[in-house]
């Protein structure tokens, strides 16, 4: 059944007497979308174009596509949580695409297994470009029946980004993706934020011109379960090689992860697959290691509970600064702090006072 006949077949028992399910379904099938039910079925079944609409729908902006997607991720939440979910971040040029194609060749062709790509992407609001967007380093993901990549949403802000992304992990999982991995370019808070949706967290680094390391922020080593040093490949194997034990040297003074898991350093290429293998093994003995010790599972449950907060204080502000009243007062108030008539503390406070009078709730002390 094609696309259309399957609308016209599911609109039929609407007919008379709506009811609010019927409502939304009514809403959806006028927008040109498919019931709930037609994306849930699809992302079980393991169908890519049901799942990749479906996530269309997460990142759309009209509250009747969020509404059939908070339903498809409500209903796949029970099937959600089988897999191993990678971070990857390191700086532009690093070799992030390259390696997510030579990890998703290993695990595709050695392992037999599945795998579902997916980024986010802070800066492409700035550039107008999409991580992932260039295909040509994934030729064989791209091609593969067996892979799943989807490219960041380019009109979000970060937090945005990071709940739809969260969302769109747990429908590949449903969609049978037993590994996900999550890229990230490591700009403002994005690699705290991938960090805080994925189990292994991965920094990919390059040499420098000597042997220095080049484009590791103060912060994230503390953040990473593996650094890895790519291009260990042709002239560059023996920089690389002194750059990982460096990263090695630099991940000692680090206090040890509450989890158990003691950072390692590894040299790889993604190029010629030198040490892809022992990179995925080291995923793997994290995942045995904290599921084991029961670290795992607790991670994800904090996780979720960060994701919720995250999802109060989005929006709260979605809340605050779409009320037309709030709006114009911002306006002024900005003004006057600008022109120094008014602090900013108490410009903040006064727009809280007012959204607090208007909506008759107790605000701060
Ligand atoms: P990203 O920006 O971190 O995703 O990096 P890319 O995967 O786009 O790679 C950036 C550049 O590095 C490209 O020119 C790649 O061809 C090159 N590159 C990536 N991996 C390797 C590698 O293992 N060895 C070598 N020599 N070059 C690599």
């Amino acid at each position: 059944m094609d696309a259309t006949s399957e609308r016209a077949e599911k609109k039929k028992p609407d007919g008379e007497g709506v009811r609010p399910a019927a409502a939304i379904k009514r809403a959806s099938l006028s927008r040109g979308r498919l019931p709930a039910e037609h994306y849930v079925q699809g992302i079980l079944r393991g169908d890519r174009s049901a799942l990749a609409q479906a996530i269309t729908l997460i990142e759309s902006s009209r509250a009747v596509d969020r509404e059939i997607a908070e339903q498809v991720v409500e209903h796949c939440l029970g099937r959600s949580g089988n897999s191993i979910r990678l971070g990857i971040t390191g700086v532009p040029g690093a070799g992030k695409s390259s390696l997510i194609e030579a990890l998703g060749k290993h695990i595709i062709l050695e392992r037999d297994e599945t795998v579902a790509v997916l980024a986010v992407d802070p800066t492409s609001r700035v550039s107008g470009g999409s991580i992932l967007g260039d295909k040509t380093r994934m030729r064989f993901l791209a091609t593969s029946e067996r892979a799943f990549i989807r490219p960041s949403p380019t009109r979000c802000a970060q937090g945005g980004v990071a709940q739809h992304t969260r969302e769109a992990m747990l429908l590949c999982e449903a969609a049978g993706y037993r590994n996900v991995l999550v890229e990230t370019v490591g700009v403002g808070q994005s690699e705290v934020t991938v960090r805080d949706m994925v189990d292994f967290f991965l920094l990919v680094a390059i040499a420098g011109a000597g042997d220095e390391l080049q484009g590791i922020k103060r912060g994230v080593m503390e953040l990473v379960d593996a650094v890895v040093v790519n291009k260990a490949d042709g002239d560059n194997v023996r920089a690389a090689e002194r750059a990982r034990i460096e990263v090695e040297n630099a991940l000692h003074f680090l206090p040890q992860s509450i989890s158990g898991w003691a950072a390692r350093a590894l040299a790889c290429s993604a190029y010629t697959g030198y040490r892809v293998a022992d990179l995925w093994t080291c995923v793997l003995e994290h995942h045995a290691m904290t599921m084991s010790n029961d670290w795992l599972p607790r991670l994800r449950l904090e996780q979720n509970r960060s994701w919720m907060q995250a999802t109060l204080e989005q929006g709260l502000m979605q809340l605050f600064r779409s009320n037309p009243v709030i709006q114009s007062h911002m306006v002024e108030l900005e003004e006057r702090v600008l022109a120094g008539q008014i602090t900013a503390v108490r410009a903040g406070r006064e727009l809280l006072s007012l959204y607090v009078s208007m909506n008759k709730v107790k605000g701060p002390e």
